[in-house]
C-alpha cells in the first residue's frame, strides 16, 4: 500500500521503530516477557531509560555540561504548567507565535508577571517577530521554535541573558542548534520522536531552585531529577519507542543527516507552492517552517478534486489545523523525501488538469 503520512501528530514514525516497539509488545529482547507486562525497575527497563537519557544528551551535544534529561507524563500541555511552577518567581518574558505560546501564556499567569516581549499577532501569526529586546530582569525567557498551527519557525534563536526556555514539541531532532543556549527544552514526543504519552524536557540544572513556592512532587523538575525520571511508573511503551526512534536517528548520521533531508524535502514544496499559480502559501517565506508547511487553493473551487487527487496517490493528513483551514503538510524525520514528491506530483497533476 502506498502510506504518505503528513499528519501534523501523532505522526510518521519510521516503518523500523514500528517493527522493533510491535516486536517488543509481544517479547522485549528475547526474555519471554512483554515491554508492557515487566517491571520498571528491572534491569531490562532501566537500561531503556538509561540509554534514552544518554542518547538524548549526545544527539544534542549536551554531555557534561550541566544538563538532566527527564521523560515525564502529561504532554507539552502540562509544561506549560510546570515551567512556570519551577522557574517563575516574579517576571517572565514569552514569545507569543500563536496557538501553544497562548497556552503557555496562560498558565504562566497563574504564577506571576507575564511579558509579552514580542508578538506577531497583528498579522495572524503568519510571521516570526524579530528585532525585539529582551528585558534583563525576567526570570526566564520562553518561545515555541516551530509554531505547529501556523507554520513558521524560527531560524535564527534569540539573544538572551536571561535562561531560554523553549517548547520544540514539533522540531526537535529535527536541525542543529546550539542546545547549550537553552536553560529548558520540551517537546510532546508525538510530533517528531515516538508515540504520544511521554514528555521529553532537558534541564540546565542550574535554573532550578530559585523560586520560595511550595511545588507539588509530581510538577517539581527537581524530584524527577533525583528519581531518574522514576518517581512514579514511567509511559514504558512510550520511552521505549523514543529511544527506537532516537538510535534510528543516530544510525542515520544524527541531526546534521536529517536536517539535511529536511532542507530537501521543505525546498522541493516550497518550491511547487510558489511556481504553481493555483497554490499559496500562509507565511512570510523567511520565516517558513521545514517541519509544517501551510498553504491554500488560490481557486476553491478545485478543492473537492485536488482532495480526490490526493486522497488517491495514498496520502494521509493534509488538512490544515481547524483554527486556520486550507493544508498543512507535515514533513516530520521519518517521511521520507518520496512521499513530498507524491504531493508535489499531485500539485503539479492539478494544474495541468486545471
Ligand atoms: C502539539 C504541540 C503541543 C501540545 O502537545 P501535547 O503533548 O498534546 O500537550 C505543544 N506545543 C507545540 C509546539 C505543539 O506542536
Amino acid at each position: 500500500m502506498n502510506k504518505h503520512n503528513f499528519s501534523a501528530g501523532p505522526c510518521v514514525l519510521p516503518e523500523p521503530v514500528l517493527r522493533k516497539a510491535a516486536d517488543a509488545v509481544v517479547d522485549f529482547n528475547g526474555i519471554g516477557y512483554s515491554l508492557i507486562e515487566i517491571s520498571h525497575r528491572s534491569s531490562d527497563f532501566v537500561a531503556v531509560m538509561d540509554q534514552a537519557r544518554q542518547l538524548v544528551l549526545e544527539l544534542m551535544g549536551l554531555q557534561e555540561k550541566g544538563y538532566e534529561v527527564l521523560f515525564l507524563h502529561g504532554g507539552a500541555s502540562l509544561e506549560f504548567l510546570m515551567v512556570a511552577y519551577n522557574l517563575l518567581e516574579t517576571k517572565a518574558g514569552y514569545i507569543n507565535t500563536g496557538t501553544w505560546s497562548d497556552k503557555a501564556i496562560k498558565e504562566a499567569r497563574l504564577f506571576g508577571e507575564v511579558v509579552e516581549v514580542a508578538s506577531s499577532k497583528d498579522k495572524d501569526y503568519t510571521y516570526i517577530p524579530k528585532g525585539f529586546k529582551v528585558p534583563a530582569d525576567l526570570d526566564y525567557l520562553h518561545m515555541t521554535t516551530n509554531n505547529t498551527v501556523y507554520g513558521t519557525q524560527f531560524r535564527e534563536i534569540p539573544e538572551t541573558k536571561v535562561p531560554l526556555v523553549a517548547d520544540m514539541s514539533s522540531d526537535i531532532f529535527s536541525r542543529t542548534l546550539d542546545f547549550s543556549r537553552f536553560g529548558l527544552i520540551y517537546a510532546g514526543a508525538q510530533k517528531n520522536m515516538g508515540p504520544a504519552g511521554v514528555t521529553l524536557v532537558v534541564i540546565k540544572k542550574d535554573i532550578l531552585g530559585r523560586v520560595t513556592r511550595k511545588i507539588p512532587s509530581m510538577l517539581d523538575y527537581q524530584v524527577h531529577i533525583s528519581k531518574e525520571s522514576m518517581y512514579n511508573t514511567p509511559p514504558v511503551f512510550a520511552v521505549y519507542t523514543s529511544l527506537l526512534t532516537l538510535e534510528w536517528l543516530r544510525d542515520l548520521g544524527g541531526i546534521a543527516a536529517i536536517e539535511e533531508l529536511n532542507e530537501k524535502k521543505a525546498k522541493l514544496l516550497y518550491s511547487e507552492i510558489d511556481l504553481n499559480p493555483l497554490f499559496r502559501g500562509f507565511v512570510e517565506k523567511e520565516d517558513r517552517s521545514y517541519m509544517n508547511a501551510t498553504f491554500d487553493l488560490t481557486q476553491p473551487d478545485l478543492k473537492e478534486t485536488f482532495d480526490a487527487l490526493w486522497k488517491e496517490a495514498g496520502i494521509r493528513g493534509l488538512n490544515g489545523h481547524r483554527s486556520v483551514g486550507g493544508y498543512r503538510a507535515s514533513m516530520y524525520n521519518a517521511l521520507s523525501l518520496e512521499s513530498v514528491g507524491v504531493l508535489v506530483d499531485v500539485m503539479s497533476d492539478l494544474e495541468r488538469r486545471a
